[in-house]
């Protein structure tokens, strides 16, 4: 489906797998594992994209280029289905980026978490020098979507080299 999407950052799967396998073992914070998909959305292609992340029930990763659209997976399906490793809901948490947008759901983005909200616990939007968190786990009806951290001194860890 992306036909013209050009990956400058090869390992850039890697690059997050790293860095979340870092943030389990607690070496580095959940903001820093954040920074570097955001990093990534900026970095890895030829043009900033948005990337998504989804972390299951066994702490796989399932990561895709190019659109936010959880529900499809725009052609990227095999990630999800065909892959070595099984998904195994519920998730512990949806990402995505908004490369140039600030770090909200959208109206798409809330009519997404409305379908998967018992089959996630969280869903994280990083946005521009900032990311937002929801739980569903305690909150069904979703009413308590809030800002967990806005990172204000954002430095880049990864320069993209
Ligand atoms: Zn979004």
């Amino acid at each position: 489906m992306f036909d013209d999407l050009v990956v400058d950052k090869e390992n850039w799967k890697d690059i997050i797998g790293k860095a979340f396998t870092d943030y389990r073992e607690g070496s580095i914070s959940e903001y820093v594992f954040y920074d570097t998909i955001f990093e990534m959305s900026h970095f890895a292609f030829d043009k900033a994209r948005e990337i998504q992340v989804l972390i299951d029930a066994n702490d796989s990763l399932f990561i895709t280029v190019g659109s936010p659209s959880f529900v499809s997976f725009d052609g990227q399906e095999d990630v999800l289905y065909e892959s070595a490793v099984k998904i195994k809901f519920p998730l512990k948490c949806w990402i995505h980026t908004h490369p140039f947008g600030k770090a909200y759901f959208s109206s798409t983005d809330v009519k997404t978490a409305r379908i998967w909200r018992h089959r996630m616990k969280e869903a994280v939007v990083i946005g521009n020098y900032e990311y937002f968190k929801a739980k569903f786990e305690d909150d069904p009806a979703m009413d308590s979507f809030y800002m967990v951290h806005r990172v204000e001194d954002y430095t880049l860890v990864y320069q993209g080299e």
